[in-house]
């Protein structure tokens, strides 16, 4: 818990909101500024800022709800489908530094995108950049 976190303090019940779902370690409620209807935003109850910084039990836990709450959330607004996204630092869109997945219900011809289009100048790499690419990553996991 840090008190300057608008999502902890959601948490510790300072800050109301609309909870759809909680159990030890996650807690799901309602976007306040809806992309669409039943758009909610699943976190994990210990603050963290990034998915990276999440001890591996946690993101575990983390995604079984997320798992779990996408077809519920389906269900109740009769969506189509879902986009399910994490502005996962500054650079990426993250405002409230307290890692959360968004689940965006979706639905037939609502004008929004896929998540290809939050980039409108793609790179063109050749065969060799993305061999670099795979070594640079393979290397990263390796560490
Ligand atoms: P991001 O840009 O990924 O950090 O998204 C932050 C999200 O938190 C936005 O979609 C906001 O609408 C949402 N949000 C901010 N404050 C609240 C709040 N008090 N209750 C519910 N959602 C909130
Ligand atoms: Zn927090």
């Amino acid at each position: 818990m840090t008190d300057d976190c608008i999502f902890c303090r959601i948490i510790d019940g300072d800050i109301p909101s609309r909870t759809v779902y909680e159990d030890e370690d996650v807690f799901a409620f309602l976007d306040v500024n809806p992309l669409a209807t039943g758009h909610t935003l699943v976190i994990p109850k210990a603050h963290h800022e990034r998915l990276d910084d999440l001890p591996e039990g946690l993101s575990s836990s983390l995604f079984d709800a997320v798992h779990a709450l996408t077809p519920a959330i389906e269900t109740a607004v009769n969506a189509d489908a879902t986009t399910i996204g994490i502005n996962n630092g500054p650079a990426a869109g993250q405002e409230v530094p307290h890692v959360h997945v968004h689940i965006v219900p979706r639905f037939e011809g609502d004008g929004g995108g896929p998540i290809h289009a939050i980039e409108p100048d793609r790179p063109d790499p050749s065969d060799d950049e993305l061999d670099a690419t795979l070594v640079a990553i393979g290397e990263a996991i390796d560490r």
